[in-house]
C-alpha cells in the first residue's frame, strides 16, 4: 500500500483549487512555491527536480537571471501598446527572430494553440489564393494521435476522445494519416485540395513518439513534389529541446511554416509565434488576424533574451549530451519494469511494463516523494524532459532517483 503523506499547508492549497477551480486537470499532488534552474520547491521548502519543465516551456531553466532581469527592466518601462500602435520592441523582436530562424517574417500571438490557428489560416489562405483550391475546399493533412492544443478547431482533428467527446460539432477540413508513414502520407496528398500537411517532428503528448530516420526528410520532399505547406510544429520539441535548436534540423528540414510557442519565453509568460516567408504571410492583411497581446514590447523583450540565453549557454548541445547519457543510464538499469526508453536529447519518456494501469501514476508518487517531479501521459508513459541546464552528475542522480523509486512497483 503507497502511503504519501500530504502536509496541512499543501492540503490548503490543493483544497482551495479542488473547491473554486474547475477540474480540467488532474495534478500530481504537489504545491510549489520557487524555482532556480532545475529545481522547484514546495511550500514545505523540499526540493524537487523539475523533470517536466513545464512541458517544455522552462527549457532555460527556472527564473533565468538574465530573462528575468529583462523582464524587470521591460515591465517598468511598457508592457502593452496592443496593435493599434507601434512600439520600439516589435520590430526590433521581429528582426531578431526572423533572421534566428530564416524567415522573411514572424506573426507574434500568446498560447501555443493559437499559433496553430494562425498557422491554419495562413494555410487555408494560400491553398485558395496561390495553390488555386475551389472556395471552402481546403484539406490539411494531420497525424493520428497528434495534440496542437484545446481550442475548438484544434480538437475537431484530435484522435483523443477525451479531448474531443462531447464538444461537437466540428471543424471540417481535416484528414488524419498515421505518423511517421510516407507511404500514407503521398496517398493523402493525391488529393489536389490538401494545402497543407501539419506536423509534430516528434510527437510529445502522445508520449514521445520519435520518427524513423529520414521521414523528416521524406515528408518535406512529398510536400515539395505535391506543392503542399510543411507546417511545424515546434511549440514542444523546439528551441534547442531535442538537442538542435529545432527538432526538424536533425534532417536539415526548413519548415514553410514554424510554429514555435513555450520555451519562447522560458516559461515567464504566454509567448508564440509563426514563422513564414513573404509569400504566405503577407496573404493575411490587417484585421483579418491578430490577438491583443500578441507581439506586446514585455513578450519581445523577453523573447529575445530567452532565444539569446538558448544559444549563449549552448542549451542545444548540452540537451543532445546530457540526454544520451540520461537514455543510456536508464537502459542501464535494465528494469523489468520498463518496457522501453526512448527519446532525443532532453524530451524523453518511458513506457512502464506492468499490469497496473495505475503503475505510472504510482511511479510517478514515488518519484516525488523522493523528490523529482514527472507526469504521466496517456496511461503506462512517463515523459521525463528537465530543464536543458542540467549537469551531468545531476542526470545521473536522478537516475539513481528513478532506479530507487521504481521498486514501489514491484
Ligand atoms: N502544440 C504542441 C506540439 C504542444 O505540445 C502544445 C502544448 O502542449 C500545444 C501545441 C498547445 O500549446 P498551448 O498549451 O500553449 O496552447
Amino acid at each position: 500500500m503507497l502511503t504519501h503523506t500530504l502536509s496541512q499547508q499543501s492540503a490548503h492549497y490543493l483544497h482551495l483549487e479542488e473547491q473554486y477551480g474547475a477540474h480540467n486537470y488532474h495534478p500530481l499532488p504537489v504545491v510549489l512555491e520557487k524555482g532556480e534552474g532545475v529545481f522547484v520547491w514546495d511550500v514545505d521548502g523540499k526540493r524537487y527536480y523539475d523533470f517536466l519543465s513545464g512541458y517544455s516551456a522552462i527549457n532555460q531553466g527556472h527564473c533565468h537571471p538574465r530573462i528575468i532581469a529583462k523582464l524587470l527592466e521591460q515591465a517598468t518601462k511598457l508592457t502593452l501598446t496592443s496593435r493599434a500602435f507601434h512600439s520600439n520592441k516589435l520590430g526590433e523582436y521581429a528582426q531578431y527572430i526572423t533572421s534566428f530562424f530564416g524567415y522573411d517574417k514572424v506573426l507574434p500571438m500568446n498560447t501555443g494553440v493559437e499559433a496553430v490557428e494562425t498557422a491554419i489560416k495562413l494555410a487555408r489562405r494560400w491553398g485558395y489564393e496561390v495553390k488555386g483550391i475551389e472556395k471552402n475546399m481546403a484539406r490539411i493533412i494531420v497525424c493520428e494521435h497528434n495534440f496542437h492544443g484545446r481550442t475548438s478547431t484544434v480538437i475537431s482533428f484530435s484522435s483523443d476522445p477525451s479531448a474531443y467527446t462531447h464538444f461537437g460539432p466540428f471543424m471540417p477540413g481535416f484528414d488524419f494519416v498515421p505518423f511517421n508513414d510516407l507511404v500514407s502520407l503521398e496517398k493523402a496528398f493525391q488529393d489536389k485540395n490538401v494545402t497543407a500537411f501539419l506536423l509534430e517532428p516528434i510527437q510529445g503528448e502522445a508520449g514521445v513518439v520519435v520518427p524513423d530516420e529520414g521521414y523528416l526528410k521524406g515528408v518535406r520532399d512529398l510536400c515539395t513534389e505535391y506543392n503542399v505547406l510543411l507546417i511545424a510544429d515546434e511549440i514542444q520539441t523546439g528551441l534547442a529541446r531535442t538537442g538542435k535548436m529545432l527538432a526538424i534540423d536533425h534532417e536539415d528540414v526548413h519548415a514553410d511554416i514554424l510554429i514555435l510557442g513555450k520555451a519562447l519565453s522560458a516559461g515567464i509568460l504566454p509567448v508564440s509565434a509563426v514563422l513564414a516567408d513573404d509569400d504566405i504571410m503577407l496573404l493575411i492583411k490587417p484585421g483579418e488576424h491578430g490577438s491583443t497581446y500578441g507581439g506586446n514590447p514585455l513578450a519581445c523583450a523577453v523573447a529575445i533574451e530567452s532565444l539569446q540565453v538558448l544559444k549563449d549557454e549552448n542549451m542545444a548541445e548540452n540537451a543532445a549530451a546530457m540526454g544520451e547519457i540520461f537514455r543510456n543510464e536508464l537502459t542501464k538499469l535494465n528494469s523489468p519494469l520498463i518496457k522501453t526508453v526512448r527519446g532525443r536529447g532532453l524530451l524523453n519518456a518511458i513506457v512502464v511494463n506492468h499490469e497496473n494501469p495505475e503503475a505510472a501514476w504510482n511511479l510517478c508518487m514515488e518519484l516525488k516523494d523522493n523528490g523529482l517531479l514527472a507526469k504521466p501521459t496517456h496511461g503506462d508513459k512517463i515523459r521525463f524532459a528537465p530543464p536543458l541546464v542540467i549537469t551531468k552528475e545531476q542526470i545521473h542522480e536522478c537516475v539513481e532517483i528513478i532506479g530507487h523509486s521504481l521498486k514501489v512497483l514491484k
